[in-house]
């Protein structure tokens, strides 16, 4: 095993029964978690990236069948924040220090690129010194360049797994993996940042499909890789299954880490929805960016992509306070600069 690591650390290629093996190899956590730190803070030191969240709507034409937005569930409750809002919201978060943001929801018919375009103008007018990162699924390639000359920053768009027909059980046609791969290279192509990821665990998810997904991370070389485990939602036709295993998330955050040390990882909200300490354990692997809810909390909880998920207190300021007391007793520095990706 230490020969495939010392691989990974080497660079060379590795090949998909490799990856396999890796992933399948509790013993050596212990191993990977350290070198993973070591190699993030050659890079990154011990800083820890917040980017303030900003979930603007609810409402998404698509039915992944594993989200609790998805269009089929008539049970969520829906909402969209105002253009407006939208800025308030940003606002807020960088009155109290935030320089970069996210801003995330489902593939909302209403928000059309022109209506993006603006939001994203209007944002960036008013704090040029701000990171922006969307997060709202597949688009055209001239979408996807308009919004990038408007002023968006990245882009975060996971793949959600690699391989064709796993895809297919997660996603009912007319998405399809290739389209979401095509979207990938052309963000790339476009200069924005780009972030693909997965879920760890997701119904018919196995070390293969996740052998596959870090071929794949290997080939794009995106900027962020964003990794949290499958969490089951009561309203999807995956509200039965198993979640997805906290552990082996944060292999595979160590793994990806290893495979490129200048990666953006976030330690997912999902993971600290699995497991108290889990975002905590995701830094302890070698995750580096963290991203605080700045939702207004009258909508937040309507945000529900599966069940439990972590909603922290009602007052940003005070929940930075917290989180940032957390960080440093731990050792980390946390940082609400634009965080960009070190080349
Ligand atoms: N609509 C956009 C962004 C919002 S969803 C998109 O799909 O890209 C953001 C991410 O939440 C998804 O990429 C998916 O990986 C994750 N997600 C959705 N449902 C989930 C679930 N049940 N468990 C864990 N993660 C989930
Ligand atoms: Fe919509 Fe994204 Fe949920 Fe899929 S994962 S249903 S695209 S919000």
């Amino acid at each position: 095993m230490n020969e495939l690591i010392s691989k990974l650390l080497e660079n060379e290629d590795i090949s998909l029964s490799e990856w396999e093996m890796l992933i399948s190899d509790e013993s050596s956590d212990e191993l990977l978690f350290s070198l993973s730190r070591e190699k993030r803070e050659a890079v990154y030191g011990r800083s820890v990236f917040l980017r303030g969240l900003v979930e603007f709507t609810s409402f998404c034409s698509n039915d992944c069948r594993y989200c609790g937005l998805r269009r089929s569930n008539r049970n969520a409750e829906r909402y969209r924040l105002r253009e407006d809002e939208i800025l308030q919201t940003i606002e807020k978060g960088h009155e109290i220090g935030f320089r970069s943001f996210v801003l995330q929801g489902g593939e909302d018919p209403y928000f059309t690129t022109e209506r993006m375009y603006r939001i994203l103008k209007d944002i960036k007018n008013t704090f040029p010194d701000s990171a922006l990162t969307l997060s709202i699924g597949e688009l055209s390639e001239d979408s996807y360049r308009s919004l990038k000359e408007a002023g968006a920053d990245r882009y975060l768009l996971r793949h959600e797994t690699a391989d064709s027909e796993h895809y297919r059980v997660l996603h009912p046609e007319p998405m399809s993996l290739e389209n979401r791969m095509n979207c990938l290279y052309t963000l790339k192509k476009l200069g924005y940042q780009t972030g693909a990821g997965m879920m760890v665990g997701s119904p018919g998810s196995s070390f293969r499909t996740l052998a596959e997904d870090m071929i794949f991370i290997s080939k794009l070389k995106p900027e962020m890789v964003g990794i949290g485990p499958f969490i089951p939602h009561h309203d999807t036709p995956f509200r039965a299954e198993k979640r997805g295993s906290v552990s082996l998330t944060l292999r595979l955050i160590a793994l990806t880490r290893l495979l490129n040390p200048h990666i953006m990882l976030p330690s997912t909200t999902a993971l600290g929805t699995a497991d108290e300490e889990g975002q905590l354990k995701g830094l302890e692997a070698g995750a580096n960016v963290i991203m605080p809810n700045l939702t207004p909390l009258y909508v937040r909880k309507k945000y529900l992509l599966y069940d439990n998920k972590k909603i922290s207190g009602d007052e940003a300021a005070e929940n930075l306070e917290i989180l940032k007391s957390e960080l440093g007793e731990a050792g980390y520095i946390p940082l609400l600069t634009r965080g960009d990706y070190i080349l």
